[in-house]
């Protein structure tokens, strides 16, 4: 084809010129493919030249090249888009930088440092030939026995919303053109995670008004944000997947936010109607319904393909019906300057900047931001003194990098995981800075697997995840164990969860340390040594006293490739803990749900046999040192609702090291029209204090940020008393009042 005299191939003219001319020349097979992402797993052959697919995803270095050849062989050489799940860090290439978990970066509050996070694996994907990342997910975590807890910025939408602007800005650079530059997509859209005991995609029981009170403006923000895609979720609400949602998807996504960006569905959403929930009769149906729906990109249901034709078909689909969708798909292609320069992988590039110093540098700096401190009896910083290190994973390098990453089970070309040079683990941290003897013993074992007897796969042919069974505790790993405790002055022991008890279909019933872990704590802690207890652990686990009493706690999520070294420095006291609570850790598991922000009004607040008290709320988290919060003072205590509340509060560092404090700003409305939560956090700002120093923290909120949800759906201001908090986490607020007049 000579470019010149092919309008969609001459990069000088308009994006929809272009558009236009393209698809005017694709046929209807080509215009169906064009919406299909497949995993590139498969049939990478016959995903290109037989279906024409837009999109791959899961891809390995070797089969990305082996897609642009085969594209190059289509009648219109349509670039494929390249996508992965790149959540935290582009973390299925070999070596490259991963960093903490969602979660672990939730808990640095600080969404610069989240943004670099999300530039630095651009950076790399886009090295790699990736164009597209199914991140950030801004599910909201209230059901901690949900197995995706750890993919998510915790339970507070404004903490989400923040985060995730942040994350979007990140991966989407200085816009598409910029070649390292990657689509962020913004998941999974919406209510995915308010499950029925925790159980990973079930029916989701949400009013609209809940959607809008918490579940949506995390997503209306990062919309407004430029998130170029939405993925939609798994579940149903109200008995209609949200893939057909039109009131989710019309009404509110397109129409109130005028979202203009792409809609890709979960994997294999459309077939699941068919095979799981059982909403359409076969393929032909389910395509249709989804592309009237106005979905743009189907993932893994190879069956749209005939299915979509068939519709045609049968008349259940026009042809035009189609163009919305493929316009958009192509639109993207085009601003990615994909027709002129398909982002192949660049092994050169790739060689200068996977897992560059920089990133590395960033990954620490991100690592020792996301340790939360929970107790310090005055044990930490260690002093001089031999260590014990137990625990079955204080030295388990791919556990440390948490889901999505290496050897998690989505990705078949990395089954040994990442390089175990490129990790350092509690154990290998420790080691590195000590300068006094570190013993170690593992002291316990955590889990085996075994198949489920109802089959190795799933009816879509999708593997089924395998049992978990505990291992009982084992008295000579204990006794070694134990030695190592006596023989030493201080203990740090390493215990949480697997990788076999996270992810999608890995929900868990208890929030247990399972396996020989609860038996080791006793024993460590019955041996009267200081133990430190680093909970490893993917989201907030029930601990048994002897953690909850031990001498220290620290919470580190999945810290990443730089977590053992982080978390040694921190034990050492060669940096400070800042870290602080994205979510509340529950006492136990039928407290379920824990999270800060419930509704008013129910008989009481506690369980006959149990408060409602979460073992740590949200927000919370310990310094080296103290910093007491003087009174809070707010300047106008009458205003309008267009006016913004500015108030002051007196922070004085009363310990002897630097503290980063996070000073959180919270608002509780005296009166409201419909029940609502007792507070909300409405934002937050870190402020540094030298030892011994004070300082006066400015805050500003605009009364337009203190709304309800109305019984219309409406968010309002409603005028009337207010009363502001700000502390240093949701249990320890300082209060002052302030009024909101009627507008006129
Ligand atoms: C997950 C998504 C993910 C997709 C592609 C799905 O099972 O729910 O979060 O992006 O797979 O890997």
């Amino acid at each position: 084809m000579d470019r010149d005299d092919v309008p969609y191939l001459d990069a000088t003219l308009p994006t929809a010129t272009r558009v236009a001319d393209l698809l005017g020349r694709m046929t209807l097979p080509e215009k169906v493919g064009q919406m299909m992402q497949l995993d590139s797993r498969e049939d990478l052959d016959d995903h290109v030249l037989r279906k024409h697919v837009g999109s791959i995803l899961h891809t390995s270095p070797e089969r990305v090249l082996r897609a642009h050849d085969l594209t190059t062989q289509t009648r219109l050489k349509i670039p494929l888009l390249i996508a992965e799940d790149c959540i935290h860090g582009h973390s299925f290439h070999e070596g490259a930088t991963i960093f903490p978990t969602q979660l672990g970066m939730a808990a640095t509050w600080d969404p610069s440092l989240v943004e670099q996070v999300a530039r630095v694996t651009a950076v790399e994907a886009a090295a790699t030939g990736v164009h597209w990342t199914f991140s950030p997910v801004l599910c909201i975590a209230r059901d901690l026995r949900w197995g995706r807890v750890d993919e998510t910025f915790g339970e507070d939408p404004v903490l989400i919303g923040e985060l995730a602007a942040a994350m979007v800005r990140g991966y989407q650079g200085d816009g598409l053109a910029d070649p390292t530059a990657i689509l962020a997509t913004a998941k999974h859209f919406a209510g995915y995670s308010e499950t029925q005991g925790g159980r990973d995609a079930s029916e989701a029981d949400l009013s609209r008004r809940k959607l809008r009170s918490w579940f949506l403006p995390p997503f209306e923000r990062v919309a407004k944000e430029g998130c170029a895609t939405f993925m939609l979720g798994y579940q149903t609400t109200d008995g209609v997947p949200i893939t057909v949602n039109s009131w989710l998807l019309d009404e509110v996504l397109r129409g109130e936010w005028g979202y203009k960006g792409t809609l890709v569905t979960d994997w294999d959403n459309v077939g699941r109607m068919v095979w799981e929930q059982k909403l359409q009769p076969d393929h032909a149906h389910a395509a249709a319904a989804a592309v009237r729906a106005g979905n743009d990109m189907i993932m893994t249901t190879p069956q749209f393909f005939e299915g979509a034709l068939q519709a045609v078909e049968d008349g259940l689909l026009d042809e035009k019906d189609l163009d919305q969708a493929v316009t958009r798909i192509l639109t993207l292609k085009f601003d990615l300057g994909l027709f002129e320069n398909p982002r192949r992988p660049d092994t050169e590039r790739q060689r200068v900047i996977i897992n560059h110093d920089d990133h590395a540098a960033l990954n620490l700096q991100v690592a020792r931001r996301s340790l939360v401190l929970l107790r310090n009896e005055g044990v930490l910083p260690l002093q001089k003194g031999r260590i014990a290190v137990v625990g079955p994973l204080a030295d388990d390098a791919q556990t440390q990098l948490g889901d999505w990453a290496g050897s998690s089970g989505q990705a078949d070309w990395l089954p040994d995981g990442q390089p175990r040079d490129m990790i350092t683990t509690v154990l290998d941290g420790l080691r590195e800075l000590s300068s006094q003897e570190v013993t170690y013993a593992r002291g316990a074992d955590i889990l085996t697997l075994e198949p489920d007897p109802e089959g190795e796969t799933f009816p879509d042919g999708q593997p089924r995840p395998h049992i978990v069974q505990p291992c009982p505790p084992d008295a000579n790993l204990i006794a070694e164990a134990v030695a190592a405790a006596e023989a030493a002055d201080y203990v740090v022991a390493v215990v949480g969860d697997r990788i076999e008890l996270v992810g999608e279909g890995r929900s868990t019933a208890t929030l247990d340390l399972i396996g020989g872990q609860i038996a080791l704590l006793d024993a460590l802690a019955e041996t009267g040594k200081p133990l430190i207890v680093v909970l490893l652990a993917s989201k907030p686990l029930v601990l048994p006293d002897s953690a909850r009493n031990a001498a220290a706690l620290l919470w580190v999520a999945n810290p990443g490739m730089q977590g053992g070294r982080a978390i040694a420095e921190l034990l050492h006291g060669l940096i400070e803990p800042s870290g602080r609570l994205p979510i509340s850790f529950a006492a136990h598991a039928g407290q379920q749900p824990t999270y800060y922000n419930q509704i008013r009004g129910q008989h009481g607040s506690r369980y006959a046999d149990l408060t409602q008290e979460p073992a740590f709320a949200f927000g919370e988290g310990l310094s080296y040192t103290t910093v007491e919060y003087g009174d809070l003072h707010v300047e106008t205590a009458v205003l309008r609702p267009d006016e913004t509340v500015q108030a002051s509060i007196t922070l004085t560092n009363t310990g002897t090291r630097p503290a980063r404090e996070t000073v959180q700003v919270y608002v509780s409305d005296a009166v409201t029209s419909v029940s609502w939560a007792d507070k909300e956090l409405k934002t937050f700002k870190q402020v540094d204090l030298g030892p011994g120093e004070t300082t006066t923290v400015e805050l500003e909120l605009p009364v337009a940020a203190c709304t309800i949800v109305d019984q219309h759906g409406c968010r309002v201001v409603e005028p009337g008393e207010f009363v502001l908090l700000v502390g240093p986490s949701s249990k320890d607020l300082r209060r002052a009042e302030f009024t909101v007049k009627p507008q006129f």
